[in-house]
């Protein structure tokens, strides 16, 4: 089992590497703010397949397609853990930064390449979206792995 954690430990959690999606890069404006830094690593996994331990506090926002974003995160020390539209909540975006071990992480595409900033380029090797198409484009895949 992959296993991952918050800063302070009060919110941890599992899941098969074997239930993962995919994996993506998102460049927005939302993410950078979110984070911090110049995008966010997420990981497609469906909810039923991930164990979390901890009670989350949500953030909610409206994303650019309209959809309602909700991004977990811990109340003590304040690390993001996951986010999830609220439209499509059966798929749940797990920071890949909060991995135990995240060395196995393939990144498929990166998604707001338009939004993205000088100091942290798009990955010239990986497909790129100018806004975020994968998860419409995608969505019977993203539907068959439920
Ligand atoms: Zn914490
Ligand atoms: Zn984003």
């Amino acid at each position: 089992m992959e296993k991952g954690h918050c800063q302070c430990q009060e919110i941890s959690y599992s899941f098969a590497r074997e239930n993962v999606i995919s994996a993506h890069h998102c460049h927005c404006k939302d993410c950078q703010r979110s984070t911090g830094s110049g995008k966010a690593t997420i990981i497609y996994v469906p909810k039923k397949h991930l164990t979390i331990q901890g009670e989350l506090k949500y953030f909610e926002s409206k994303g650019s397609m309209g959809m309602h974003i909700k991004r977990g995160f811990c109340q003590n020390c304040g690390s993001g853990i996951l986010s999830y539209a609220k439209e499509l909540p059966m798929i749940l975006f797990l920071k890949a930064g909060t991995l135990i071990d995240s060395s196995w992480v393939e990144i498929k595409s990166s998604y707001f390449s338009d939004s993205a900033q000088a100091w942290n380029k798009v990955d010239d090797d990986i497909k790129s979206f100018k806004g975020n198409p994968d998860i419409i484009s995608n969505i019977k895949s993203v539907m068959k792995a439920l």
